[in-house]
């Protein structure tokens, strides 16, 4: 996978503009099972990844993950800015400037351990990471974009039913199903966007 710097400048845009367009969503999902900050925390944070451009897509594609990775700890806030921020860090740290696909299954995986880390959670406990195994499974065996996105929807999706067992929305018990996880959506909203830009193929 090699992007040049059009194309970094692209993926941050579509990153950032999938979460500020959905921010009152992302609210309204958070009002439901949380403290219905979601929506802001993460607009807070992608609005000042925009800012950094366009000297953050000068970096290489490691360098630019890790200063997104930090501009969100820094800016998100709440349960959400700490483990998105972790999952482009770590991301940064595994990958190399030209990425192989197998570089890059192999550098999600370390990513969303260092997310499981950071949040003492596992897939199965209504949260983000309900979206981002799964996907990354998809990933890894060899799903191309359009798989890609549409395991991140349906995953999504599954949050809905599940009780949950970490953060805000385990405060309410049984009351927390039937509602989408907000982080889950963000993290479909960020997949989707980057799938559409980074357009993998499927692993022949
Ligand atoms: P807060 O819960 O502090 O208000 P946000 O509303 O910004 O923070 O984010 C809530 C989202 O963070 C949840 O929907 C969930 O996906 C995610 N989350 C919360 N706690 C954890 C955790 N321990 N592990 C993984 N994800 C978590
Ligand atoms: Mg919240």
């Amino acid at each position: 996978m090699s992007l040049d710097r059009t194309s970094r400048e692209k993926l941050v845009r579509a990153l950032a503009e999938s979460i500020i367009q959905h921010a009152d969503e992302l609210t309204s999902l958070d009002q439901a099972i949380g403290d219905g900050d979601h929506g802001l925390n993460m607009k807070r944070g992608f609005e000042a990844v925009l800012a950094t451009l366009p000297g953050l897509a000068d970096k290489s594609l490691p360098e630019m993950l890790k200063s997104i990775g930090t501009t969100l700890v820094m800016k998100v806030g709440g349960a959400s800015g700490p483990l998105v921020g972790t999952f482009f860090m770590e991301l940064g740290k595994a990958l190399s400037e030209q990425p192989t696909r197998a570089e890059f299954v192999a550098a999600t995986d370390m990513a969303i351990n260092a997310v499981k880390a950071r949040g003492r959670s596992e897939a199965g406990q209504k949260t983000l990471l309900d979206v981002l195994v799964p996907v990354q499974a998809v990933l890894a065996a060899g799903g191309d974009a359009r798989a890609i996105a549409v395991e991140a929807a349906q995953a999504a999706d599954r949050t809905t039913p599940m009780l949950a067992i970490r953060g805000r929305a385990s405060f309410l018990g049984e009351r927390s199903i039937g509602h989408m996880d907000p982080g889950s959506r963000s993290v479909f909203l960020l997949i989707g966007a980057a799938a559409k830009v980074l357009e993998f193929e499927a692993r022949s």
